[in-house]
């Protein structure tokens, strides 16, 4: 800003503490309630944080936005077409977190094909008096059949991670990845031959009109009944009320879930009453080491945006 002044952005609060620092002397922070009421010229950065949604009428309310940064890969609450009509670059925050978010889809694996939470509360619980070689008998993880949905940056650290477990990776994606079915001997599957053979399914695709309730009670009924699910994609991508019903009706066996729909589920919904759901509240990238990268790479996209300049990371498509 030529006369002093700090540049104003619109931001999704409460902020991180490390971007706060980030930003601390370099932007004037104004609550997301500007981007919602009324319309504000002076603002020229939107910081996305969340998922509140970002269409066209609210960057119409925003006429001096230069960019829209978000804190994090996943963009389905950006309203992509709009932001390219107005020539508003989008940046977010891909690669540096695939390590956090496959390590996450892992553990959720694990924990869920190995009851491990549910462990947990019977370690803790009064009915633990003795050790009973009878309870709580998960299913084999080392040797199983792992299907992974969206064989992207992060789902190729998902197949990454299997090798060591000694298991056979199926993929399915829109386009085929010779390049890492090389690399990684993981197979290419048609989506319904992905769900019947796998022992693990882990959804790993961005939320888009073609992925919105990919998982619905067809694709269940399509899994083994042994098979468990892990989500960690984005809630939408599931039929909440048929993951409940498959996973009551013993349909399929298990799921690890990082994000529901909605999110958070309201607190008496009865997914969270069963026993066979593991559910983390999106975690996916919650490392210390990762959010600092994250939180970064978001400023400085935010910052080249404000001045003009190329983002390190843009959006080019859909
Ligand atoms: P990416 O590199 O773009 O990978 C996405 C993969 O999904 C691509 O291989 C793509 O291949 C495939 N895909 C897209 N549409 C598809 C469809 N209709 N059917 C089948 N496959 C499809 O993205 P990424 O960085 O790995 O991230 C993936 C998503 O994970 C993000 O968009 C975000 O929503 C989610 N995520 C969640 C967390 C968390 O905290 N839980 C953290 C990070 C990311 P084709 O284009 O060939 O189909």
């Amino acid at each position: 800003m030529t006369d002093g002044s700090l540049p104003r952005i619109v931001a999704d609060t409460p902020l991180d503490e490390v971007v706060l620092e980030l930003l601390d002397g370099r932007v004037e922070i104004v609550p997301w309630s500007v981007a919602l009421e009324g319309s504000d010229s002076s603002v020229t950065g939107l910081y996305t944080y969340g998922h509140l949604p970002v269409d066209g009428p609210m960057m119409d309310r925003l006429p001096g936005l230069k960019v829209i940064s978000n804190y994090g890969v996943g963009v389905d609450h950006i309203h992509l077409p709009d932001a390219r009509e107005r020539n508003i670059p989008v940046g977010n925050t891909p690669g540096i977190l695939n390590g956090a978010t496959a390590d996450m889809a892992f553990t959720l694996l694990l924990a869920a094909g190995r009851r491990l939470v549910e462990g947990d509360r019977y370690a803790r619980g009064p009915e633990f008096t003795h050790y009973d070689p009878g309870y709580i008998l998960g299913r084999e993880i080392h040797g199983s059949v792992l299907g992974i949905i969206g064989m992207g940056r992060i789902g190729t650290q998902v197949a990454q991670r299997a090798q060591g477990f000694e298991m056979r990776v199926l993929y399915h994606n829109r386009t085929r990845r010779p390049d890492i079915e090389a690399e990684l001997g993981v197979q290419y599957a048609e989506f319904e031959t992905l769900l019947a053979e796998s022992d693990y399914v882990v959804l790993m695709v961005p939320l888009t009109d073609e992925t919105r309730g990919l998982i619905d009670a067809a694709a269940l009924a399509k899994m083994k009944p042994t098979a468990t699910l892990v989500n960690i994609a984005r809630g939408p991508v599931v039929d909440t009320q048929a993951l409940y019903e498959a996973l009551r009706d013993g349909v399929i066996y298990a799921a690890g879930l990082d994000v529901t729909d909605p999110e958070p589920l309201p607190r008496d919904h009865p997914l969270l009453g069963l026993e066979n759901v593991t559910i983390a509240p999106h975690l996916g990238s919650a490392t210390i080491e990762t959010r600092q990268k994250m939180a970064e790479m978001s400023v400085a996209n935010l910052m080249a945006g404000l001045a003009g300049d190329e983002l390190l990371n843009r959006i080019e498509g859909p």
